[in-house]
């Protein structure tokens, strides 16, 4: 079809598998262009979605339908961006849609929501209703349209959905689909002068004459105050603040004509207001690290600092933001934890003030946007979790991946299923800003890129200033537990020891345990019944604060059983130890000091967050108890002592990463220990004191646990040697889950032989009452090999939808799993 009709493509915020064709009618071509986002039905629903491709020309057997309406003046959506959103697609194999679904915030993202109107052409007798569906009906013909819950009031039911249903059979409603745009600027009241009283003379002798009261001549001259900026809208707030007036007060200035009050926009963004500090100056070792660094960013490579904690990276970074900021670029700085971002922020903002903004999921929608709008008209610093490489950048000089071994940076539900590391040096590459990965324990991969020329390398093997690494010492329980000194608690005798000492010299202590709960479970010690979740296969943990036990997995909980439901018996035990658990073992043994906990139950919120690090970094609290969460770039002054309940629960994970995650971890959380003057030390608690990856944190020896590495992955074929891909399946009946696996594990053997691994039956087997199942690829890292078959696993995925008996089984794909 050929003619002088306009056809855009358009990105739908779905996992559909293409892009959907619309025309342009004609009063709209104008306004037409790529990147701006334009309402369309699909299936009888509104959505907004994102020109990706304008054409005059399409290739369909299908109607195709008129956009409805142009949202943007302007392209919310730059090529550039563009571009990484269908490298993201290709490379992870996902659509576009889904692309975009993670990359813009809720808040640019529109949604329907129901309506309820009467059909149009409509006969309007309403004879054969009954009285319900009639006050409806008529309702209706008054007020045009009602939400559901409008009805719900007017008939004063709650169950209004079968009079609605009725309704709609006999054709008299219909649902109406409207576009509501989420995002709405913050408004607030500000008053300004009248015209004929900006002249200050008038307005001076306006208050000499008329104005009587005190209250009124203070908010007069408040007001003048604040206006002298420059800026002539001045919230009602500021009134209120300084002149220490209220409203009635304003009111009585506006009713004489002195003031127009009316509503403003307003930023939801902080505003800093502390003095901008100098930076400190850099050390030798800092100084050196720069110039190399400046080095490799002419030759256009990705920069790897490995330095060790405390070796001063992050004023490393500073540095290289400044230049940037001299240079007129934006600086993108991301980070894998929100936890993390407050102290990082702090420090950030004191050097640049507000020329940082913040971009993180537990931010609100609103928030979101006025970052988005920032970084679009050219906000200099943006720091946040990994999203953040979506934001429309005008002109990116630097990203900067701190911590980039962290498994946070590769999101794994729902697709797309990206790292945003590695998807940082994508977009540096196209946008041809410079990289740097910090870490003071890389991961295998990015090292192995340093290591073969990909990237440049640079270290830093000493700790800023006088502190020196802390000393870390092993308990090995088993002799502990060998002379009875392990009872009932978790605390071994070294680590109280220790643990009394430093709160004697007004030092803090860090204590990290991988598990959350009081105790992971509970088990009857008659009949050997163990809770668990009914709806996954894995354990239930006991809360015992909550009473209850709860599925990590799924969120199912259900009240602590006095008795075993199984036998009815009492001698119901606690197995192993969770936070909670080691919290109140803390408070026994040491009931005059301050514990606080840091997990998901203490700190959903970045509210809890904030207010447990300020509580820790003021000297509130003596000991921090705590998951990963305390495990990452936390610096405080006062902490001493850091100590490892137990270290075997970390090497032992059923993964090949597990040796590479427990050196990670254990060095990280050592890390936070001694970070300014006196040594700190770290206890490890282990069962398994002889772990070669145990062994090697307490020496500090990287390389040696790199090679160590290595050898294993090459003897194993894993990853950096071969490339992983994982499929895994999914479906609430096991036969047809175990059908589809078979179906899909003999078609890709079919043409890649040995390097597919399954079907596979993890050891998780069922999640929330869908059963899995999984199959591996290792194959090996060359372009031609990974795009086939890549190509392949879609295609075979497309396929089995066509196949009566498995179709409908769900099938995700996760490149480079993490
Ligand atoms: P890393 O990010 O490598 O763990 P940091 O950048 O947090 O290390 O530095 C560790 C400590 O040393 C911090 O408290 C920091 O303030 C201090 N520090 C680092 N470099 C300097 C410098 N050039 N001048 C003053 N203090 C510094
Ligand atoms: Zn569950
Ligand atoms: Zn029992």
């Amino acid at each position: 079809m050929k003619n002088d009709q306009v056809y855009v493509a358009v990105i739908i915020p779905l996992a559909l598998p293409m892009e959907y064709t619309y025309s342009v009618p004609k009063h709209l071509v104008d306004s037409i262009d790529i990147g701006v986002r334009v309402e369309v039905a699909l299936k009888r629903k509104l959505y907004s979605g994102i020109v990706c491709l304008i054409g005059d020309s399409v290739d369909s057997k299908y109607a195709i339908k008129d956009i409805i309406s142009i949202l943007d003046p302007m392209p919310i959506l730059s090529d550039k961006q563009l571009d990484l959103w269908k490298w993201v697609a290709n490379y992870y194999c996902c659509t576009l849609g889904e692309v975009m679904h993670a990359a813009l915030p809720s808040g640019l993202k529109l949604e329907s929501e129901t309506k309820i109107v009467l059909k149009e052409n409509a006969n309007y007798d309403f004879s054969g209703l009954n009285d319900d569906e009639y006050l409806v009906a008529e309702a209706l013909t008054i007020r045009n349209e009602l939400t559901i819950q409008e009805i719900s009031e007017i008939l004063n039911k709650k169950t209004i959905y079968p009079i609605i249903r009725s309704l709609l059979d006999k054709q008299v409603l219909e649902i109406k689909e409207e576009l509501i745009q989420k995002y709405s600027a913050k408004k607030v009241r500000a008053i300004q002068l009248s015209p004929e009283f900006t002249d200050q003379a008038v307005l001076l002798q306006f208050l000499d004459d008329k104005i009587r009261s005190e209250g009124q001549e203070r908010a007069i001259l408040a007001y003048l105050t604040l206006s002298k900026s420059g800026n002539m809208l001045i919230p009602v707030s500021d009134i209120y603040e300084m002149a220490r007036v209220n409203g009635a007060i304003l009111k009585a200035l506006e009713k004489k004509g002195v003031f127009t009050i009316s509503k403003i926009d307003v930023s939801r963004l902080k505003v800093y207001s502390d003095d901008i500090l100098e930076v400190p100056d850099l050390s030798i070792e800092q100084v050196s690290a720069i110039a190399a660094i400046k080095e490799f960013q002419i030759e256009k490579k990705p920069v790897l600092i490995h330095g060790i904690t405390g070796s001063g990276k992050t004023r490393v970074y500073i540095e290289l933001i400044s230049e940037q900021i001299k240079l007129g670029n934006q600086c993108l700085y991301l980070l894998p934890e929100i936890a993390l971002t407050t102290q990082i922020v702090e420090r950030l903002e004191h050097y640049f003030g507000d020329d940082i903004a913040i971009y993180h999921s537990r931010m609100n929608n609103s928030e979101r946007v006025e970052t988005w709008n920032a970084v679009m008209s050219g906000k200099k610093v943006i720091l946040g979790a990994r999203s953040s490489l979506f934001l429309p950048f005008q002109k990116l000089g630097l990203i900067i991946v701190d911590e980039e071994h962290d498994p946070s940076y590769k999101q794994t539900n729902p697709s797309p299923r990206y790292n945003a590391r590695d998807t940082s040096v994508v977009l540096a590459r196209m946008t041809n800003a410079s990289v740097i990965l910090g870490s003071a324990t890389p991961s295998i991969e990015s090292y192995t890129n340093a290591v073969n020329g990909k990237y440049g390398l640079i270290t830093i093997n000493k700790r800023y200033g006088n502190s020196v690494l802390p000393i870390i010492k092993v308990v090995d329980l088993k002799r502990e537990k060998k002379v009875g000194l392990l009872k009932d608690t978790s605390i071994s005798k070294p680590l109280e020891d220790a643990i009394t000492d430093f709160l004697s010299r007004n030092k803090q202590v860090i204590i990290f345990q991988n598990r959350r709960g009081f105790a992971p479970t509970i088990q009857c010690n008659d009949c050997g019944w163990i809770a668990e979740c009914v709806n996954c296969d894995v354990t239930l943990t006991l809360h015992r604060y909550f009473k209850e036990l709860r599925c990590h997995y799924c969120g199912h909980r259900t009240k602590n059983p006095a008795a075993c439901p199984d036998c009815g018996g009492d001698n119901i035990f606690e197995i192993g130890q969770g936070t909670e658990r080691i919290e109140e073992d803390l408070k026994l043994k040491f009931p005059e000091a301050v514990i606080k906990r840091m997990d998901h139950d203490t700190a959903k919120t970045k509210k809890n967050i904030d207010s447990i690090i300020y509580d820790f970094s003021t000297g509130k609290t003596d000991i921090l108890v705590g998951t990963q969460m305390v495990t990452k770039g936390f610096d405080f002054d006062h902490l001493g002592l850091v100590g490892i309940i137990n270290a075997d629960s970390l090497t032992r994970f059923p993964d090949f990463r597990a040796s590479e995650r427990a050196f990670q971890m254990l060095t990280q959380v050592a890390g936070r220990a001694g970070r300014r003057g006196e040594q700190g030390l770290v206890i490890i608690q282990a069962f398994t004191p002889e772990h070669p990856t145990i062994e090697e944190t307490i020496h500090y020896k990287f390389d040696k646990f790199y090679q160590r590495e290595m050898h294993e992955r090459k003897q194993f074929h894993f990853p950096p040697f071969l490339k992983l891909i994982y499929i895994e399946l999914k479906h609430s009946n096991a036969d047809k889950l175990k059908l589809a696996a078979e179906f899909f594990t003999d078609q890709l053997k079919k043409r890649l032989g040995h390097r597919v691994h399954g079907p596979i039956i993890p050891s998780i087997g069922r999640i929330k009452n869908k059963y899995i199942q999984f199959i591996n690829i290792k194959i090996e890292p060359k372009p031609k090999v990974i795009n086939f078959t890549k190509k392949l696993i879609i295609h075979t995925r497309g396929e089995m939808q066509n196949i009566q008996g498995i179709k409908g089984v769900r099938v995700n794909i996760d490149v480079d799993p993490y």
